[in-house]
């Protein structure tokens, strides 16, 4: 591990001034950072340790769930609110990483977690997103767990967040706190796909910190559910994964929600499907349009094409799922 500054700042103001060297990183529960550090793909210069900061709790204001940036994953899963209203969210909290990791991860770190691609992390693996401009190894490798969604000719890692993709899908915002001042971005505008520079993942401007997130409550009336496909039934990441909600009334949708993950270089919402399913019944019919629409303009490659089935039955599945009465 390279060496580095160690700081532990008790406000944000603080925090972000500290924040503005180029060479700083924050660090919350340290469940990604540290790794990465270890690995020696990350090598912050100074390391600024926010979890003093007071950024942690769930609170119900207006129609929204307020949560503080360094809430734990299992903190926010436990809420009484979420569990009642927000099934989606609870269920993506509690089907990610393993019960130790959810008592140390947080929710502003689930966010900016990085890929899992394995070229990601192997240092003598050319990767663009790690050392801009020196190609991608996964492309002609190994890359069954790759995406279909929102890639480029420069990269085609998934986002591994199971929680974006079901925020993704509730329209939340997160709220930033730079040296200039703070600000709000709807999450559906947060993530960028890798284009021409896959090492630009977000919005973020260098030294911004991520102060709480917004997530709108839905309709009472409403159902929702995550569904996430993997390898083995739990401390796995998602093949395919899928964020639904749907408010229906006499027997049609209303409004309906569909975010995808494990498909995609970015949490990814789908408003095809979405506008597939709303007006109409959820029916075997309407759930195989819904999916169709989910998967178009998806792009496989040799090692990830089942993919498109996969991620086709677990749209119609989840969709089945919530109009079934579960949720
Ligand atoms: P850290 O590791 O401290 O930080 C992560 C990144 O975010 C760093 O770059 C840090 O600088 C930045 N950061 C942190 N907080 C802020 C903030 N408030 N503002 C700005 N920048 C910030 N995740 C899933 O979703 N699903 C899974 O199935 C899953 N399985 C896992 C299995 C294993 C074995 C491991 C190790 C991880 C797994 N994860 C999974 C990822 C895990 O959820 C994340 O590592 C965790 O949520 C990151 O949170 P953290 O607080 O530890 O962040
Ligand atoms: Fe790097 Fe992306 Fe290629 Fe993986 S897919 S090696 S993260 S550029």
């Amino acid at each position: 591990m390279h060496p580095f500054e160690y700081i532990r700042p008790s406000d944000v103001r603080h925090a972000v001034t500290a924040a503005a060297d180029p060479g700083a990183a924050f660090l919350a529960g340290g469940t990604t950072q540290v790794d990465l550090m270890k690995d020696g793909v990350l090598g912050p210069r100074v390391l600024i340790d926010i979890t003093r900061l007071p950024l942690r709790g769930v609170a119900l204001v207006g129609g929204v769930i307020r949560v503080g940036a360094l809430t734990t994953m299992e903190e926010l899963a436990a809420d009484p609110v979420v569990a009642d209203r927000l099934t989606v969210v609870r269920e993506s909290l509690l089907q990610a990483a393993s019960p130790q990791l959810r008592n140390m991860a947080t929710v502003g770190g689930n966010l900016l977690q990085r890929t899992r691609c394995r070229y990601y992390r192997d240092l003598s693996c050319a990767c663009n997103k790690r050392s801009p401009g020196s190609g991608c190894e996964a492309l002609d490798g190994q890359h069954p767990m790759h995406a279909i969604l929102g890639t480029s000719e420069h990269c085609i890692a998934t986002h591994a967040s199971d929680l974006a993709v079901a925020l993704v899908a509730l329209d939340a915002v997160v709220r930033i706190q730079g040296v200039a001042g703070e600000r709000a971005v709807p999450l559906t505008g947060f993530y960028r796909t890798p284009g021409e520079d896959p090492s630009v993942e977000n919005v973020l401007e260098p030294g911004e910190l991520i102060t709480s997130v917004e997530i709108p409550l839905l309709p009472e009336e409403a159902r929702s559910r995550y569904l996430k496909v993997r390898d083995r039934a739990s401390y796995e990441f998602a093949l395919a994964s899928v964020a639904v909600a749907l408010v229906t009334a006499d027997g049609v949708t209303r409004d309906a929600r569909v975010a995808l993950g494990g498909l995609a270089t970015v949490p990814w919402r789908s408003r095809a499907a979405e506008e597939v399913l709303r007006g109409v019944p959820v029916t075997p019919d309407t759930c195989i349009a819904a999916a169709e629409a989910a998967l178009s303009g998806a792009v496989p490659h040799p090692g990830n094409a089942y993919k498109m089935e996969l991620g086709k039955r677990a749209v119609a599945r989840a969709l089945s799922m919530v109009a079934g009465g579960s949720g």
